[in-house]
């Protein structure tokens, strides 16, 4: 059987696993069931794709996420492997086609959708040899998850029709008690589990306050301008606001799209297309964007809106910097969002976990300690340190004596009867001429200004601190009225003193005021050829219809940038170049390399022959060597021949079969003089199997 290291290398040209792949595989092929838990971009997918090519017959992955099974199948055959997806969003004559094509044995990996695969199940288990079932997104089984989806809790059956056939369920978002669940709600027998590290410390963090809508816009365009080259999202809350902000972007002459549940699928795909080719800078959209696309170069995301839970938070900020290079995630945080997602909640079929969900993600927005330090805990992993990449981190927050303030906003808020908002308190605070504060004569309060030496947001923040401290709370029930609490009272006449944190204003770096849409900026030779190699993969990518990244993932390219391979054998080390990706774009990369580097398109004479050992050896078979190197596979085999004259081992068992050894060897001894005419006319052997007969047989009598 050959090892999961030569088939990762062989089909996706990684030469090591990452943490816990191997394991994984190891238990899957020897029979167990797993339960995979790591972070977006963590690797599961190869999880199951290589034990599937190890194992016979066909593997089975079910996935909610129809819209990108089409997409991960693309992929999956762009690396030379059979695959296909059966689902309701296709024509049902290709299901049933990808069905017999299963039955026949043709296809290594089916992609299903769980109502399909239940309704199936008993044509599926009677007709197809499965060896593996691989149900992604497990978490949706749990009620106790952020996203249950009750067609999961059906996959139980997964286990009792398909038996002796290891089961693996894998999610990137599991708090400790979806966890539990998923191995028990489908059954897992004694699972093997691998919880990965969910650190992504290549992601900087940070909230910020409301910074308001044209900063907003400035800090959203500054990070298109940065990253000019990649692109980034932006997740908003409705799709009203998602409109609004592609609209904003577009505006400001940025290539923007829009995604969300409203659009027709043919427009969602385009969205998404657009973004995946890198046509588009930036995709606003709703947290419908997004699940499972494999492109590496997302820089940035930026929350506009709180997210209803870390477990989103964390899948959606997690979609950046999949290639481990520095990646930034913003989330703006205002009051209103907070209240917004409240009513959610109170609409939602289960109210207390998700508020307290939501409770817990408020928290982390309001936190002033290691923000990474409050995501891992969350996910019950331990880390002792700072993790210095995050906002809190890199400013620790200062305290003051807030006692003053708070008495200037509890009093305004005991003056108005706690009959208003958060705002209307600010506006009477600031000294606000607004019609409605004069018509309810609040302009003549004895807190009428009293707070002007502070602007809005620093306001907005400090009376935020205050209902965290407990001073006031809000009438959730009462439009949002601000109420003093027995605390906020003794504060306010002095009995208590309170701390604040000092407010933080934004720092906006780099963004001007004006903006130019597209930077002219002086690019390093590295950034040239990288842009050169973008070019040719969009090349490509364009004219075989297939997303850029089923060519080759920008971590590939930049490898390739940094390493220059001038030729096949150092350009097939590159991660990320399996052998049919090697056979079908090896050439024309290396060339554009060649061309920057100023060496000619043609490689030095007297590496072919090295270079045919080393193709060999990393597991190329004679015929594709030939394919790739444009020789005849009767050179191939010569070049083969000499090495094994030098003494080097070569497998000849993959240069001919023992048969045709045997004949050879025999025909030579019965015949010498006429054995060559004999084999070549009378068995019809080719000349340079011959040879590679002859030479093995030198080999073995040395
Ligand atoms: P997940 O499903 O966990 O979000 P993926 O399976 O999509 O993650 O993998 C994320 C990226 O990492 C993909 O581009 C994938 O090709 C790459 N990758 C996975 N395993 C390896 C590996 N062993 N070496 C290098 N890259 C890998
Ligand atoms: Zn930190």
């Amino acid at each position: 059987m050959t090892s999961p290291q030569a088939i990762l290398k062989k089909y996706f040209g990684y030469s090591s696993f990452r943490n816990g792949q191997e394991e994984i595989i190891n238990a899957t092929i020897s029979g167990k069931d797993t339960l995979v838990l790591m972070p977006t971009g963590g690797g599961k997918s190869i999880c199951y794709q290589v034990p599937a090519l190890l194992l016979p017959g066909c593997s089975i992955v079910v996935s909610p996420l129809i819209a990108l099974m089409n997409d991960q199948v693309l992929a999956l055959k762009a690396n030379g492997i059979p695959a296909v997806a059966i689902h309701s969003n296709q024509d049902e004559y290709i299901n049933q086609d990808n069905l017999y094509k299963s039955s026949k044995g043709e296809i290594k990996l089916i992609y299903i959708s769980p109502e399909r695969l239940i309704s199936d199940i008993d044509l599926i288990a009677s007709k197809i040899k499965v060896s593996l079932v691989a149900i992604d997104e497990a978490h949706c089984i749990s009620q106790w998850g952020h996203d249950f989806r009750p067609v999961y809790t059906s996959l139980r059956c997964v286990k009792e029709k398909f038996c002796n056939v290891p089961v693996m369920a894998l999610t990137a978002t599991a708090d400790r008690l979806t966890r539990n669940d998923i191995a028990i709600a489908l059954g897992l027998d004694n699972p093997y589990c691998w919880t990965g590290s969910f650190d992504r410390p290549n992601i900087s963090l940070r909230v910020m306050n409301d910074p308001g809508k044209k900063q907003r816009l400035k800090i959203i365009a500054g990070l298109i301008n940065k990253y000019h080259l990649d692109s980034g999202i932006v997740y908003c809350l409705s799709r009203k606001k998602t409109e609004a902000m592609h609209e904003a972007l577009s505006d400001m002459g940025y290539r923007s799209v829009c995604y969300h549940a409203g659009l027709s699928p043919q427009q969602r795909e385009e969205a998404q297309k657009a973004f995946v080719n890198g046509d588009a800078q930036v995709v606003c959209a709703t947290i419908a964007f997004g699940m499972g696309i494999d492109k590496s170069n997302i820089r940035w995301v930026v929350h506009n809106n709180i997210p209803g839970n870390i477990e989103s938070y964390y899948q959606e900020i997690g979609r950046a910097g999949r290639d481990g290079l520095p990646a930034e995630a913003i989330m703006f945080y205002n009051f209103g969002d907070i209240l917004m997602r409240r009513s959610f909640v109170e609409a939602s079929g289960q109210k207390e976990i998700n508020s307290e969900k939501l409770d817990f993600m408020q928290k982390f927005a309001e936190a002033t300690v290691c923000r990474r330090r409050i995501l891992l805990s969350y996910f019950s992993e331990e880390i002792t340190h700072d993790c210095g990449n995050c906002d809190n981190c890199r400013n620790p927050r200062k305290k003051f004596d807030g006692t003053i303030t708070a008495q200037k906003a509890l009093s305004a808020v005991i003056r108005v009867n706690s009959g208003e908002s958060m705002n209307t308190i600010v506006d009477i605070l600031r000294a606000s001429t607004r019609a409605d504060i004069i018509s309810k004569g609040y302009h003549q309060l004895k807190t009428y200004g009293a707070g002007r030496d502070l602007t809005p947001l620093e306001w907005n923040s400090y009376i935020l601190q205050m209902i965290q401290l407990g001073l006031f709370e809000v009438a959730y029930e009462d439009n949002f009225h601000l109420r003093p609490t027995p605390y906020g009272m003794r504060v306010v006449k002095g009995l208590e003193r309170i701390q604040l944190s000092t407010f933080e204003k934004p720092v906006f770096g780099a963004i001007n005021k004006k903006r130019e849409p597209e930077p002219v900026v002086s690019l390093s030779p590295d950034e040239q050829l990288m842009e050169i190699l973008k070019k040719l993969r969009k090349k490509i990518s364009d004219s075989q219809n297939i997303a850029a990244y089923m060519v080759f993932s920008d971590a590939t390219l930049k490898e390739m940038v940094e390493k220059r391979p001038v030729d096949i054998e150092s350009f097939s080390r590159i991660s990320g170049v399996g052998e049919v990706k090697l056979t079908k774009y090896g050439k024309d990369f290396i060339a554009e390399i060649r061309k920057f580097e100023g060496l000619k398109r043609s490689m030095p004479a007297g590496t072919s022959q090295k270079e045919t050992l080393i193709l060999f050896n990393s597991g190329m078979n004679p015929e594709k060597i030939s394919e790739l190197k444009n020789v005849t596979v009767s050179t191939v085999y010569s070049h083969l021949v000499q090495w094994a004259d030098e003494g080097k081992m070569i497998e000849f068992r993959r240069l001919l079969t023992e048969e045709e050894y045997n004949l050879v060897v025999k025909t030579f001894e019965k015949d010498p003089e006429n054995a060559f005419r004999i084999l070549a006319d009378g068995h019809h052997i080719p000349s340079y199997i011959i040879r590679a007969a002859q030479a093995e047989q030198r080999f073995r009598t040395k």
